[in-house]
């Protein structure tokens, strides 16, 4: 082992950093290169995903939202559903069970082509970071992700209204402005021209100008 020599100064040196000095932008990279990614990942953050859907629904698949199923096991008060007022709030009921919003899900899935009748919150995650994993039919799969984020999403906010705004949405209400925030979204998105995002448009009744104009062949001359 080579001896320090005398006449330079010690230094620190942070080992993850390429420069040798602590920066947590390396630390977070050096720390999330062991940290196998959740096959679900795909389901929240995607291209043209909402930020606040996405975090909504990041916190939903971990069960963390803040619901009553989670006090139950802290012996604190439980809650009956906000949406419903006849059942205990869980995730598998403010998602699934609830007849609030079981309509709902039932219209977006046939909206998105779904043919599953999922009695779990962890089924359907577990199904859709499996089926809409793949590249095949993009298009299909990120709008039906879209869907789903901007569905939990509006739930949960519509079940905090209820709480902290005494303000109710009908089931209809609610689904029209899930259904126009999902067509927001698509209007501001670009498509290029397939057949994929053909029947997107048709589904979600978009003007033709959302697909984009194919590129000009490069001029010959
Ligand atoms: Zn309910």
């Amino acid at each position: 082992m080579p001896l320090p020599c005398p006449k330079k100064q010690d230094k620190v040196v942070w080992i993850p950093s390429p420069s040798g000095s602590f920066l947590i932008v390396q630390t977070l990279k050096h720390l999330n290169l062991h940290l196998p990614s959740p096959s679900w990942t795909h389901l929240v953050w995607f291209k043209n995903s909402v930020p606040k859907y996405s975090f909504t629904l990041w916190v939903a698949i971990q069960q963390k939202l803040p619901i009553l199923n989670r006090r139950c096991t802290s012996h604190i008060n439980a809650t009956i559903c906000y949406l419903c007022n006849s059942h205990l709030e869980s995730h598998d009921h403010i998602f699934f069970q609830c007849d609030y919003t079981k309509p709902l899900w039932s219209f977006i899935q046939s909206r998105c082509g779904i043919h599953i009748h999922p009695n779990s919150w962890q089924y359907l995650i577990t199904w859709a970071s499996h089926h809409w994993r793949n590249n095949n039919g993009f298009y299909s799969n990120s709008v039906a992700k879209l869907a789903l984020s901007s569905l939990v999403y509006n739930i949960w906010m519509e079940r905090n209204r209820r709480i902290f705004k005494k303000n109710f949405l009908s089931q209809n209400a609610l689904l029209q402005q899930v259904l126009d925030r999902i067509r927001q979204k698509l209007l501001s998105s670009q498509l290029t021209d397939s057949l994929s995002s053909r029947r997107i448009i048709e589904e979600w009744e978009l003007p033709a100008s959302v697909i984009r104009p194919p590129a000009k062949p490069p001029d010959s001359n």
